[in-house]
Formats: structure tokens, C-alpha cells, sequence
């Protein structure tokens, strides 16, 4: 097991002997499955169906008229089911449970936007769905735990530890461990053991597709660069696999938080404050200290706040096959708000990170250039966020009325 699954140096499966049957079953099925037309077709069909793909690449002529360089394209992720391109991933993986015959699926979710959709995912296959949450992000994000629950998911408080993503993790591994003969454990981003990056690589590998096949279609030519925000990095695996054949720039955006200098981002290929090491079943550049302990991360955006990043990436970083930058909190605001304004479109906080790295390099490429950008969801779900950012009076007072309200009742 341990030499399958390599980027360069990165990756792997650093997993306890007891998982090796189930990690086997599991690259056996993908492996049947990954060359496989008639999967690839069914797959098309589901998302086609259930999840609005192919989704749109947008044309942003307003964008591109103010930056007055490269015309910008955005692809549209955000209308998948659910809000985002996690749909993509969880709907595969979904179709491979149903394959091995097994009834439940667990996962584990900090911001709480993948518990939503794998709890989607399982209403809608009929399994049994299990959902591990620090107690920390249970109290931040009731409106996702809300949604999952009424899906008919359990959600799991967990109160071990700093009890926020890492704690979730290892209690949704324990969970595998004791149930793995009927339980598959639905990964959520490109990270973790062999071959949960190559394979959620796979399923979102339907973004870079589309987007290939669409701009040809459009504009008859390649775009010179495309960007992505990088939080695990699966959504970019996504966009990047449709271009590594190309002469075309691939541009990763992690979040900068409150700048590279203050220690309070999540900036792992982008900073000097990560480096190599192996946890939580692989091998790549973690946010951690000399001692190996993780450090704590920060972004406006919880999707992004994360101390590892998948393996494939970390190869390409080294190998200088896509290039990686950061985009701080403040610049992120602005440019959701500039966004929202010119072209009537919300990303998430998230995709905000690519929009604004790439609204810094627009206007420096010639108008005969292209370049995308990958709207990984949409915004509805940060109004919380976006309105204390933008410190909206009418909205505090919305909240606080609310509050009085139900005190009265209580
Ligand atoms: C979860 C999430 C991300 C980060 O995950 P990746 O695996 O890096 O793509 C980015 N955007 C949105 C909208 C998300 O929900």
C-alpha cells in the first residue's frame, strides 16, 4: 500500500492495519470504475439530472470592460445542487457505495458544507448517514447542522480535543474502523490516504472538462491562465485537469487571512510557514511547528481554513507546474462586493479568492488573452460572514429583533 499513490515525495496511505481491507476494496473499485465509459457516462447522466451540469462558463463582459486586459470567463460551480462543486464529489463517491453494496456513509466537515452534501447525497441513494462535527464549528454553523439533520443525517457533536476539523477526523476514522464492512467514509477534498486525492481528483475532473470543451466551443482558442481558490484543493484539481496538456497557466489562490507576515492565514504552498510532513493518513505540506504540532489557521472563509493540502498539488508546486498565490481577507470582501455589483453574481467566500488574485493580474494580459475563473460555489450561505464584513446596520438589527423575539417566547 505504502508505495501506491505518490505525487513526487507526496502522498501515500499512512493508515492503521485494520483499514488496509477497506482501503483495498476501495482502490478496486475506483480502479474498475476510472477507465470505465460506461461509469464516466452514468456519472454525466446523474450530475446531468440531479446537479444542472454541464454547468455554464459565464461570459463577465462588465468585468472585463472595467480591467480593460484579458476577457474573463467564469465557470459556474456555484449552481450546482447544493451550492457548490462538493456536489460533483459526493454524488461519485455515492455511485461507488452503491457498487460495493454498502447502506451508510460518514464524513466529518468543519464549515459544514460538505456534511450538507453528503447528507444530500445519502437522502437521495437511501443510506444511512452519520456526520462528525466538532462542538466548536456545531455551535458556529447551526444553519448547516440545521439542514443536515432535517435531511435525516445524525450529526455527531465531537468534544474531544480543540474539538474543531482535526477532532472530527479522528472520530469519524474510529467510526470507520469498527463499521468498515458496512461503512464508507465520504472524503472531501483532494487530501488524505491514497486514493482519495487521485480519486475526488477524478469526479472533479468534470469541471476542467466542461471548461475545455466550452471555451473552444466560444472563443475557438485556449485561455492563457485559469485560477482557482485552494482549500484542500479539489475544486482546482477539478479546473486544472481539464489544462495539464495545455500551455496554459494554472493559478492556485489560498487564503492569506490577515496577511502572509500576521501568522493568521492558511497559506501553505503560497507562504514559507508550511512544510513537509505526514498526517491524517498522508504526506504534504502542513501549517505546523518544528515539532510537528499543527498551527492554527485563520480565513474569512471557513472552506479555506485548513493546515494540509492534497498531495498533488504539492508536487505541482514543487515542480513548478502551477503557480500559487494568496489573497487576504480584505481584498477578498472587495472583490466579492465589486462582483455582486458589475456582474449580479454572489460567489462564496471562497471562489472570492480567485476573483480577487485574478482581478490583480487582468488587467496586465492583452485583450487577445483569456482566463478563467472558477466559481467553486455561491455566496447565500456567507450572508452571516459578508454582513458583519460589510457591517451592515440594517442587518444587525434584523438579528437582534430576532433574538428579542424569541426571548419573549422562550
Ligand atoms: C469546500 C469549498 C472549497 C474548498 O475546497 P477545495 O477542496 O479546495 O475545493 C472551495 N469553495 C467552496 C465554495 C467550498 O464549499
Amino acid at each position: 500500500m505504502k508505495d501506491r499513490g505518490y505525487y513526487g515525495q507526496y502522498g501515500g496511505a499512512f493508515l492503521p492495519e485494520i483499514l488496509t481491507t477497506t482501503f483495498d476494496e476501495l482502490e478496486a473499485i475506483f480502479n474498475s470504475i476510472k477507465n470505465d465509459p460506461c461509469f464516466w457516462k452514468e456519472y454525466k447522466s446523474l450530475m446531468s439530472s440531479y446537479s444542472c451540469r454541464p454547468t455554464p462558463l459565464t461570459f463577465a463582459e462588465n468585468l472585463t470592460d472595467h480591467f480593460n486586459g484579458a476577457k474573463i470567463y467564469i465557470k459556474r460551480e456555484d449552481l450546482n445542487h447544493t451550492g457548490a462543486h462538493k456536489a460533483n464529489n459526493v454524488m461519485g463517491q455515492g455511485l461507488l457505495v452503491k457498487k460495493m453494496g454498502k447502506k451508510r456513509v460518514i464524513a466529518e466537515t468543519g464549515a459544514g458544507q460538505h456534511g450538507v452534501a453528503t447528507a444530500t447525497m445519502a437522502a437521495k441513494f437511501g443510506f444511512d448517514c452519520t456526520i462528525y462535527m466538532g462542538e466548536v464549528d456545531v455551535l458556529r454553523q447551526r444553519p448547516n447542522v440545521f439542514w443536515m439533520e432535517q435531511l435525516g443525517a445524525e450529526v455527531i457533536s465531537v468534544k474531544d480535543g480543540t474539538r474543531i476539523l482535526k477532532d472530527a477526523i479522528n472520530e469519524a476514522f474510529r467510526d470507520w474502523v469498527e463499521n468498515m464492512d458496512t461503512t464508507h467514509y465520504v472524503l472531501g477534498t483532494a487530501c488524505g490516504p491514497h486514493p482519495f486525492p487521485e480519486m475526488v481528483t477524478f469526479f472533479q475532473s468534470i469541471i476542467g472538462q466542461e471548461a475545455r470543451n466550452q471555451i473552444l466551443e466560444i472563443e475557438g482558442k485556449l485561455p492563457a491562465r485559469v485560477y482557482a481558490c485552494v482549500g484542500g484543493g479539489s475544486n482546482a484539481m477539478g479546473l486544472f485537469s481539464g489544462f495539464l496538456n495545455d500551455p496554459v497557466e494554472l493559478v492556485g489562490v489560498e487564503a492569506g487571512g490577515k496577511g502572509l507576515n500576521s501568522g493568521k492565514h492558511a497559506s501553505r504552498l503560497s507562504s514559507k510557514d508550511a512544510s513537509c510532513g505526514i498526517a491524517q493518513g498522508y504526506k504534504t505540506y502542513f501549517l505546523q511547528d518544528s515539532d510537528g504540532q499543527m498551527k492554527e489557521t485563520h480565513s474569512i472563509s471557513a472552506g479555506l481554513d485548513y493546515v494540509g493540502v492534497s498531495p498533488i498539488l504539492s508536487k505541482m508546486h514543487d515542480m513548478k507546474e502551477a503557480r500559487f498565490e494568496s489573497a487576504t481577507d480584505d481584498d477578498v470582501v472587495k472583490a466579492l462586493r465589486f462582483t455582486m455589483q458589475k456582474e449580479g453574481i454572489i460567489p462564496a467566500l471562497e471562489s472570492a479568492h480567485a476573483f480577487a488574485f485574478a482581478f490583480k493580474e487582468a488587467g496586465n494580459l492583452s485583450k487577445d488573452d483569456i482566463i478563467i475563473i472558477n466559481q467553486s460555489g455561491r455566496g447565500d450561505k456567507d450572508i452571516f460572514t459578508v454582513a458583519d464584513a460589510f457591517d451592515d446596520p440594517k442587518w444587525k438589527q434584523f438579528i437582534i429583533e430576532k433574538a428579542l423575539e424569541y426571548k419573549k417566547n422562550a
